[in-house]
C-alpha cells in the first residue's frame, strides 16, 4: 500500500476490502470514463500550456514539457504525503521542465489533469505545504479527490501487474 501510505488506517483498510473483493478497478472505472488524447509530447506542452494561461499566467515560462517512462511517480511526482523532495525542488528551479511520469499517457483524464495541475502548482511552491494544496484546490476543486483515487489507480495497477507477473 506504498501509494497510500500517508492515510489514515481505517481508510487503508477500507482500500484492501475493496481489492480482496477484486472491486477497486470496477470503481475506477465507474467513476472515470473518459480517456483523454494527450497522446505525445507537443500535445502534452499545448495541454500544460493552456492551463498554465488560464491560472498561473505570471509564473514562470515552461522550457520544456514531456512524458518520461522512466520517471517513478512516487518518487518524483507525488512524493510522500508529508515528505518534501528536494530532488524535485531544485530540478524544477533549475530548468522550469515539466516531466509527467509515462504512466499517465493511458490513464483517465481526470488524473492526468491532477498531475499537471500538481505540477504546475510546484512552479510557484516547491514543498507539498498548506499553500501549495490551496493552490492545486484552486486550480482544481476535486483536486484532494482526485490525487485520493490517482493513488487507488496506482494501486490497482500494481495488483493487477503482480498478478500477472507472479502467473495467476
Ligand atoms: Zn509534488
Amino acid at each position: 500500500m506504498k501509494y497510500l501510505a500517508g492515510y489514515p488506517e481505517a481508510t487503508q483498510a477500507r482500500v484492501r476490502a475493496l481489492i480482496a473483493q477484486d472491486r477497486l478497478g470496477t470503481y475506477l472505472r465507474d467513476k472515470y470514463r473518459e480517456p483523454h488524447e494527450v497522446r505525445t509530447d507537443k500535445a502534452l506542452y499545448d495541454y500544460v500550456q493552456a492551463l498554465k494561461e488560464r491560472h498561473l499566467r505570471k509564473a514562470e515560462p515552461l522550457n520544456k514539457v514531456v512524458y518520461d517512462g522512466k520517471l517513478q511517480v512516487m518518487k518524483h511526482a507525488l512524493g510522500t504525503h508529508t515528505a518534501v523532495s528536494r530532488v524535485q525542488g531544485s530540478r524544477l528551479k533549475a530548468s522550469r521542465e515539466i516531466r509527467i511520469a509515462g504512466v499517465f499517457r493511458d490513464a483517465p483524464g481526470d488524473f492526468l489533469k491532477m498531475i499537471v495541475v500538481h505540477e504546475l502548482a510546484h512552479l510557484k511552491e516547491r514543498e507539498h505545504n498548506k499553500a501549495f494544496y490551496q493552490l492545486c484546490t484552486h486550480i482544481e476543486a476535486d483536486y484532494h479527490q482526485l490525487e485520493f483515487d490517482l493513488r487507488l489507480y496506482l494501486t490497482h495497477l500494481e495488483c493487477k501487474a503482480w498478478m500477472v507477473g507472479s502467473g495467476s
